[in-house]
């Protein structure tokens, strides 16, 4: 049997305090937290023990546990005190990336290199952001515009991703409204990157983009994306970024009740539908992406086991998506099954960082001949 010998420390329990580790104060180690975390569901991981060794300054900084966290808030819906693990693990990885303790997975250094030094975690050059939109015919955004649209890095550079993006543009021009695309002086929201505690990169990230919508007098943006939605929404306001932000499945939702979008399509399939953490258990967005493919004619629509607040995450967030996960531990491979019981020919996803660890699901599990991954833009755009 191994033995850890890891000294206490006020020290350190101090440090991940400075850092916004507030959250360890809280935890009374029930426990509970442990039994829903989605790490257990492929091997063992106990979140109670890791919040004790951070109250006790015993944190191995080194130890691959400290990056697990996919911050889905399930264990949040549990802990009768509040616990906001996201936010401890934030701390904790700050002391790894900003203080300079333990060691940053190589896979999420790069990213981290790459949202630093062109603006976007897949390293492409920022004078091609807008390349997606090229022959779409859409307008940059300037003053007076009423939606700026902007997608995320991966719906403006990964080309499945993108499909969301394309299909988002051609709703908007259905229903004529007055929209614009950022232009390429933009960059990634930061919201990921934060989580894996890279802070003043994320400020800055921040300051760019809020500068830019400000210059540009931006009041209302339309996303794509969860983590925009997120950051946008509930970050950026202390920073001086001030806006109504709404996410696609809100905005359509509310097209569709308004009587403003009108579908001629009939979409003969079975569909079911991933909730997003970030979309879902961050923002409560549950009902509006359920009405939008109901409405879609032709569409069997049918739940699967874990679904809204129960959803099982699909394992990209807080920066995993950009880390390495050993074959057996992947929960996108997991959700895929779940997928396979209810016997859905498409699964449809709001958010691009699921839409990506989907699509390399269906390929190492030899799945993508019997369920395809969509944007609910698609689906929608299909339907028109
Ligand atoms: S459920 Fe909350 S209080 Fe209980 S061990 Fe987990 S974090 Fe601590
Ligand atoms: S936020 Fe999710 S992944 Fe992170 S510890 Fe809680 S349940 Fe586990």
């Amino acid at each position: 049997m191994e033995i850890e010998l890891l000294t206490p420390s006020k020290e350190t329990t101090d440090i991940i305090l400075e850092e916004g580790g507030d959250p360890l104060k809280s935890c009374f180690q029930c426990g509970l937290c442990t039994g829903v975390c989605p790490w257990n569901r492929v091997t063992t991981f106990s979140l109670r023990k890791l919040i004790h060794k951070a109250q006790l300054g015993m944190v191995d900084f080194e130890d691959e546990e400290v990056w697990r966290c996919v911050a889905c808030n399930a264990c949040v819906e549990r802990c009768p005190r509040d616990v906001q693990m996201p936010i401890l693990m934030r701390a904790i990885r700050r002391v790894i990336m900003e203080v300079g303790a333990g060691v940053v997975p190589h896979s999420l250094r790069i990213s981290e290199k790459n949202i630093s030094a062109v603006g976007n975690p897949l390293g492409e050059p920022p004078e091609r952001r807008m390349d997606w939109a090229k022959d779409l015919d859409v307008k940059t955004f300037t003053k007076g515009t009423e939606i700026l649209y902007f997608p995320c890095c991966y719906q403006a550079y990964d080309p499945p991703t993108r499909r969301a993006a394309i299909a988002t543009v051609n709703i908007l021009k259905k229903v004529k409204a007055d929209f614009g695309i950022p232009d390429s002086s933009v960059v990634c929201c930061g919201e990921s990157i934060r989580k894996a505690g890279a802070e003043s990169l994320y400020r800055k990230l921040a300051e760019t983009n809020i500068k830019i919508f400000n210059e540009l007098g931006v009041k209302k943006i339309l996303v794509t994306s969860p983590h925009c939605y997120h950051t946008f929404k509930d970050e950026y306001p202390e920073f001086g970024g001030n806006y109504e932000v709404i996410h696609l499945s809100q905005y359509l939702d509310q097209l569709i009740q308004e009587g403003k979008l009108k579908f001629t399509k009939p979409l003969v399939k079975k569909v079911t539908y991933h909730d997003s953490c970030c979309l879902g258990r961050y923002q409560r967005v549950y009902d509006e992406n359920r009405r939008v493919l109901t409405s879609i004619p032709g569409i069997e629509f049918e739940e699967m086991r874990d679904n809204r607040e129960y959803s099982l995450c699909c394992g990209g967030c807080a920066g995993r998506l950009w880390m390495e996960t050993k074959k057996g531990e992947r929960f996108s491979e997991l959700r895929l099954e779940q997928v396979a019981e209810v016997g859905a020919e498409i699964l449809a996803v709001s958010c691009p960082y699921c839409m990506a660890n989907f699509n390399d699901a269906v390929l190492t599990t030899g799945k993508s001949e019997a369920v395809e991954i969509k944007d609910l833009a698609e689906l929608v755009s299909e339907a028109l």
